[in-house]
This record gives C-alpha cells, sequence and structure tokens, in this order.
C-alpha cells in the first residue's frame, strides 16, 4: 500500500497527515532579505527568537501568527504560500510533484534523521536577538 504522501494531495490530507509531513527542519523559521532593485530574495542565518535551536521547534506554536505577523501557517486554503518556503520544504515538494527526500522522517522513520542528515538549521544559526546587521548574515540566493 502507498504510504499517504504518494497517493494523497495536499489538500486531502487529515490534520495529523498534514502534521506528520513537517520535517521539523526549521528552515522557515530563517529571516530573508529581498532586493528592492532585482527583487531577487536572500536568505540568511537569523532565526527567529522564538525558535529553540537545540529542538528546531517553536517556542510558542499556537500564538506564533500573533506574535510574529509574517510567520506562515502554511495550511490548505492558502497553498499558494508554499514557493516561499524553503526547496527542500515537504509541502513545497510534494505541491511540485516531486518525492520526499531520503533523510525525510517520514521515510526514515527516525524524527532526528532530518538533523542528522544535516538539512535542519540546528548548529547553523543566530538567534534575531543576538544577530547584528542582517546583511552580514545573508547566506545566498533564496531557493
Ligand atoms: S520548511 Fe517546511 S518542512 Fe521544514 S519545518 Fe518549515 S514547514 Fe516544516
Ligand atoms: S513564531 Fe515559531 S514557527 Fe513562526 S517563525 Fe518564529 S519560531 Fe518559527
Amino acid at each position: 500500500m502507498a504510504n499517504f504522501w504518494e497517493n494523497k494531495t495536499l489538500s486531502e490530507l487529515t490534520q495529523n497527515e498534514w502534521e506528520q509531513l513537517c520535517d521539523g527542519c526549521a528552515k522557515c523559521c530563517l529571516h530573508k532579505v529581498e532586493d528592492e532593485d532585482t527583487g531577487i530574495i536572500y536568505g540568511t542565518n537569523i532565526v527567529c527568537q522564538y525558535l529553540n535551536t537545540e529542538t528546531c521547534q517553536c517556542g510558542n506554536y499556537t500564538e506564533r501568527s500573533i506574535l510574529v505577523p509574517e510567520c506562515v501557517t502554511l495550511k490548505n486554503d492558502n497553498l499558494e504560500q508554499v514557493y516561499f518556503m524553503p526547496s527542500t520544504c515537504s509541502y513545497r515538494l510534494l505541491a511540485e510533484g516531486k518525492p520526499l527526500p531520503q533523510w525525510h522522517p517520514l521515510v526514515t522513520g527516525h524524527k532526528d534523521s532530518v538533523h542528522d542528515s544535516g538539512h535542519s538549521i540546528r548548529g547553523k544559526v543566530i538567534s534575531e536577538l543576538e544577530a547584528d546587521d542582517i546583511m552580514h548574515h545573508l547566506t545566498g540566493e533564496w531557493e
């Protein structure tokens, strides 16, 4: 029998399946900068102050959209927002008709595989509360 993420569209997922699909990478909690002249978006290594950078979990998940208005709560009814997610984001991959990567916790059966494989932000970021000028923290074009 095929796995749920292989035989359903995003809009067909149950709430539980939707939550399971998140790989826990926390890349969506990184700050981004748009070049006003070119429209190009650059990633940074600065992360939202509410993120626990060890667990990669939001420290205030239920109130996140109130505390951080630009925090995107992806749902079935705002799927167009998925293209602002990083290219490895599970929701974006499925929206683009791509498979989940081999390191995804649903594929490996281990929740830490996203960290062990180096695909989460763990150990690579600085809190917005500690960072200096954001232009010193650019990591390249956002993909
Ligand atoms: S980028 Fe996507 S898969 Fe990664 S934590 Fe954010 S919502 Fe989950
Ligand atoms: S409020 Fe939570 S989910 Fe939103 S960007 Fe900050 S840490 Fe991430």
